[in-house]
């Protein structure tokens, strides 16, 4: 065990320990540790949804009903009829003809992406892609091939190159990086699935509940949702609930009902959390005045960056900001901690060598006028 020891040791000595830090409460937009409040700049609740009376009660209503947990798997008696309601929402909220809900969007990729593909496959996957994507994809088996990022070229070149070595091919892509709060060339990737015979996985997680007509995501505002075999997102982002799901035909839910690890071998999610769940989607659908004041805001932020000068990223609700080396990222994090604002500094290993980055994930409960007094603040902190 001198291994663990050793890792920790060199982990501290490098300054990049991870280490938790319970708070007492978070709620609108703020968040508190012991008596101090701040400005939560580091969540996904983009909508504020988590903390809203529909869900809450929602909850509230489940738990009375149907108890606390749900008691066994879905193939076993955790099976209820909400679930299935939930799934008939989120396939007609995605506009696709099945969607299967799954305990969170980790174990939704690693039990997707390994029940689909199998050796004599290849994934193409985005270089930047979500943990729980290649460890899907490294668990399946299959030849895995990175694209540079959001270079829809670069993928096209390697699968001229080595598509044709593989029976079936899989390519995978998020909808909005978290790093980077950028999208990409969707439009252009569907061409290149379709021209080399492959299928595409779309994952949405931070796009769910803030694009589109109906809020489903940007594969929905690049309107290519039929041509896109499979749509994942979340529960836990801007709908403000948890776990996960995929819309995609009813074939390839069947198939995975049948043989995805994941979901098969898995406790049922909690009622409280299905009915809330639903409670997000409804009021994505109906009450599309959330997002709007959240792009607005993020807007409002990257621009009011540039202006005084910082080197604001991405063209999402997700901001962030390039501080470079670790020392000047961790002057911006003190800094914003010591003003009231939690942040967290992004460095090296996560994102690449002199790349550290502030990233602000605004909540639509925070407005326009904390955004102007965050863009003075760090014009300050910079001075
Ligand atoms: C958050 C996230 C996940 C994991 O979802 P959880 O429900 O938090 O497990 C998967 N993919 C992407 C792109 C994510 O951002």
């Amino acid at each position: 065990m001198e291994h663990i020891e050793e890792f920790l040791r060199k982990r501290d000595e490098d300054g990049i320990l991870r280490s938790l830090m319970p708070a007492s409460l978070r709620k609108d937009g703020k968040i508190y540790f012991g008596g101090r409040e701040f400005i939560d700049l580091s969540s996904n609740d983009y909508l504020g949804l988590s903390n809203h009376p529909r869900l809450i009660d929602a909850s509230r209503e489940a738990v009375t009903k149907y108890g606390a947990g749900s008691s066994a798997s879905r193939l076993l008696s955790g099976d209820l009829e909400i679930c299935h309601e939930l799934e008939e929402a989120v396939a007609k909220f995605k506009n696709k003809e099945s969607a299967l809900v799954f305990n969170s969007g980790f174990q939704a990729n690693i039990g997707i992406i390994s029940a689909l593909c199998e050796k004599q496959d290849a994934i193409f996957c985005d270089r930047l892609s979500h943990a729980s994507i290649i460890d899907g994809g490294l668990l399946s088996g299959a030849r895995m091939f990175r694209f540079k990022h959001n270079d829809a070229g670069h993928l096209n070149g390697l699968l001229s190159k080595e598509r044709k070595k593989f029976r079936n091919a899989l390519i995978i892509t998020e909808s909005i990086f978290s790093m980077d709060g950028d999208s990409p060339d969707l439009k252009a990737i569907v061409d290149i699935k379709e021209k080399f015979k492959c299928r595409l996985f779309v994952d949405e997680a931070h796009a769910t509940g803030i694009y589109g007509r109906n809020g489903s995501g940007i594969v929905e505002e690049d309107g290519v949702t039929d041509r896109v075999d499979f749509i994942m997102g979340t529960f836990s982002k801007a709908l403000g609930s948890f776990g996960a799901y995929l819309a995609a035909s009813k074939g390839y839910i069947d198939y995975l009902v049948n043989r995805c690890r994941s979901f098969i071998y898995s406790t049922a999610l909690p009622p409280s959390v299905i009915l809330a769940s639903m409670a997000g989607i409804e009021l994505v659908k109906n009450e599309p005045f959330r997002r709007i004041e959240l792009l607005k805001s993020a807007e409002y932020l990257r621009e009011g960056l540039k202006a005084k000068g910082f080197d604001a990223i991405g063209s999402s609700h997700i901001v962030p900001v390039i501080t470079g080396d670790n020392s000047m990222t961790l002057k911006f994090a003190q800094g914003l901690r010591e003003k009231g604002y939690w942040v967290m500094p992004i460095r090296p290993p996560t994102v690449p060598d002199g790349e550290g980055r502030i990233r602000f994930s605004l909540i639509f409960n925070h407005g326009i006028p904390a955004v102007q007094r965050l863009i003075n603040d760090m014009q300050e902190i910079k001075l």
